[in-house]
This record gives structure tokens, C-alpha cells and sequence, in this order.
């Protein structure tokens, strides 16, 4: 029958053993020794030192020295704590510190790039702009953009009669750290489309008929449409001139 299954059976002939007294440590020392000199003189030397803090350990579980030392040699200390009660007399064994897991930490995610966008005390109330602004400045690594106009109920020189500002849909900027060319091509970047769609970016350059070099952003175009990037002024011939950057 089974007969040929016997030599499985010499696993479970291990007699039970108290794994934690000084005896089977050193029985065990003395068995890992046959695997070598230098492999035994070493883990003999391992089991020395744990044999040693198991003898160190045993009283130091036990006794004052679980008291805090504020509390050490005071008289008047409050009633007991549940765990001065737990660490006096009966305590835990001297192995519970490397049985007992430590303390769970938590290491906070690394914070989402906030968006800083500084109105500058200017008004912008279209929602879609206002939330370009938020993404620009997060596509630039929390750069701040700062916002140099936004709804308008005059015209500025050089601002058309149909300026997207008259109708509170745009917002003149600059970012921080980059001239207004770098920024404009970086926001032709395929990562930043989806949050530019339905806009018009356009960059008034050196030589613009309005009051100075800008980036403007509005939302004249059709939500979902690829935005459409523009160009004024970049050269003298340029000047007042509005075309897109593709032409
Ligand atoms: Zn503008």
C-alpha cells in the first residue's frame, strides 16, 4: 500500500521545544557549528550576545525602569497609567520586542503643485480663463502668474473696439521666470491641451500696438475646440497685425 511513503513521515519527529532557553540556544549553537569554523564561531558569538540580552532583557521589563525619569523619585505622581500598570510585575516577555511590531507610521503623499495665480486686484469672471490661469501655473511647476488686466469697461490704447476684454472672456498675463515666447511655445505642449481648449492665446510681442508685451487669453472659440494660438507685434511690420501662429 503505502509503504514507500515512510521516509516523508521523519519531518514530524522534531520533539517540542521551548525555542527560548539558554539550553536550546546552545544545542543550537552547537549543531550550526558542524556547518564550518568561521560560520559556526560566528553564529556561536550571535547566540552568545542574544543569550546575553536575554539575560539583560528578563529584569528590565519589570520594576522602575519603565517609569518615566520625570516621574522617577516623585512621590506625588498621578494615578497610575494603563500602561505603567501593564509594564510593573507581570510583563511581557523579554522576546515580545521583536515579536511586537512597531508603531505604524505614515508618511503623508507629496502635496498635489498648487496653482498661484495673482490677480493683482484685477477682476476676471470667466471661469473657463480663470481656470487656464490655475493650469498654466501648474504646467509651469507652480510658477506664479501674474494677471495684468482681466474685465474691462474702457479701452486701453491700442485694445480693439470688439476686445474679448470689453466682454469679461479674457485675461493679459505674464509667468514668472519665463519671457512670454518660451511660454507660449511650452503651452502648445499636447500635455496642456485638453485644459486650453476652446481658448485663444495670443502674444503681443516687442513691437505690439497695445500698452506693452503680454500673453493674452480668452475664450472666444468653441469649448472643446484645440486652442488657437495668435501672435501681434513681434515684429515692426507685425504691429497691429493679428495672424496665427501657424501662418
Ligand atoms: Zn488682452
Amino acid at each position: 500500500m503505502g509503504e514507500k511513503q515512510g521516509s516523508s513521515s521523519t519531518l514530524g519527529v522534531l520533539p517540542p521545544t521551548d525555542p527560548f532557553t539558554v539550553r536550546d540556544l546552545l544545542r543550537a549553537a552547537l549543531q550550526i557549528g558542524l556547518g564550518g569554523p568561521v560560520g559556526g564561531a560566528a553564529a556561536a558569538a550571535d547566540l552568545a550576545a542574544r543569550v546575553a540580552q536575554a539575560k539583560r532583557g528578563a529584569p528590565a521589563q519589570s520594576g522602575s525602569q519603565n517609569v518615566p525619569s520625570t516621574q522617577r523619585g516623585t512621590q506625588a505622581s498621578p494615578a497610575p497609567q494603563p500602561s505603567q500598570s501593564n509594564g510593573s510585575g507581570n510583563g511581557p516577555h523579554w522576546w515580545s520586542r521583536w515579536t511586537t511590531p512597531p508603531p505604524p507610521t505614515w508618511t503623508p503623499p507629496p502635496p498635489k503643485p498648487p496653482a498661484l495665480v495673482e490677480y493683482n486686484g484685477h477682476t476676471v469672471s470667466d471661469p473657463r480663463v480663470r481656470e487656464a490661469l490655475e493650469q498654466i501655473s501648474k504646467y509651469f511647476a507652480s510658477a506664479t502668474v501674474n494677471v495684468r488686466s482681466g474685465d474691462r469697461n474702457f479701452r486701453p490704447r491700442g485694445s480693439p473696439a470688439n476686445s474679448p476684454h470689453l466682454t469679461h472672456q479674457a485675461a493679459d498675463i505674464h509667468v514668472m521666470g519665463r519671457d512670454d515666447s518660451q511660454v507660449k511655445d511650452l503651452l502648445k505642449d499636447p500635455s496642456i491641451a485638453s485644459a486650453l481648449s476652446g481658448l485663444r492665446i495670443l502674444q503681443h510681442g516687442p513691437y505690439t500696438a497695445t500698452e506693452g508685451p503680454h500673453i493674452h487669453i480668452d475664450s472666444r472659440r468653441d469649448a472643446g475646440q484645440p486652442a488657437r494660438f495668435m501672435h501681434e507685434g513681434m515684429t515692426r511690420t507685425g504691429r497691429n497685425v493679428y495672424d496665427d501662429d501657424d501662418e
